[in-house]
């Protein structure tokens, strides 16, 4: 089996761009399940499917067509990357994920990514239930104030206006629910490391991981 570095957090935590970074850093193959949780979202957005069908959600997760490419999400043809960074689509993303099975739905698909020379995989529930027997897990942490910032700049970058509190607000709200849920509960692994990244830069909490991965 590949080796897998599993990279779970909160909203906003950075677990993304870190992930990507640790997996160039190594050359290794990288796994944004949230991704795959939003493209969910925004099917049944598009396609007005009503949100509280359970076993319609789940179908469309095992039938939906979709590649990574080039850092590119893409459905058919049409490259969704954009539409499902909204955060309607995530708003929806984490109502959804509470679904068992949706969840059971997306657990192959995600394991599939496990390919040497290994993995780092980014989510909720990497190190607790889709790898398990991940040799490194990562809890990554931020304050809320932290992340919503972040979130606002990013945001602002590319010239949408956001109020910070109704920002921090959503964060905290969709982190409830993503920890209060009764399936794969936001948490660290029982044998996780906990790197908060409040007062960290990227480049500092790449570095951390790296160090943790060489021991
Ligand atoms: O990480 P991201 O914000 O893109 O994920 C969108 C939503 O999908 C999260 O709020 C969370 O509820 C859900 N999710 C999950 N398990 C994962 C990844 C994401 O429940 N492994």
């Amino acid at each position: 089996q590949a080796p897998v570095i599993a990279i779970d957090g909160p909203t906003a935590s950075g677990k993304g761009t870190v992930a990507h970074r640790v997996a160039d850093a190594l050359g290794w193959h990288v796994l944004d399940s949230g991704a795959l949780y939003r493209i969910v979202a925004l099917i049944v957005q598009e396609s007005g499917t009503d949100p509280e069908d359970k076993g319609t959600v789940a179908a469309i997760a095992a039938s939906m067509e979709v590649r990574f490419s080039a850092g590119a999400v893409l459905m058919g043809e049409r490259d969704i990357s954009a539409d499902i960074r909204q955060e309607s689509v995530g708003n929806l993303a984490s109502r959804i994920a509470a679904y068992p099975l949706l969840r059971e739905a997306l657990l192959q698909r995600q394991r599939a990514f496990r390919r040497s020379p290994g993995l780092v995989a980014d989510g909720r529930d990497m190190g607790t239930v889709v790898f398990p027997d991940a040799p490194l897990k990562i809890f990554l942490e931020a304050s809320v104030q932290a992340r919503a910032e972040r979130r606002c700049k990013q945001l602002m970058e590319k010239g949408i206006s956001v109020n910070l509190e109704s920002l921090a607000e959503d964060m905290r709200l969709r982190d409830e629910r993503d920890r209060m849920r009764s399936v794969a509960p936001l948490a660290a692994a029982p044998d996780a490391r906990v790197v908060d990244s409040s007062t960290l830069t990227i480049e500092e909490t790449v570095a951390a991981v790296l160090d943790l991965w060489s021991g």
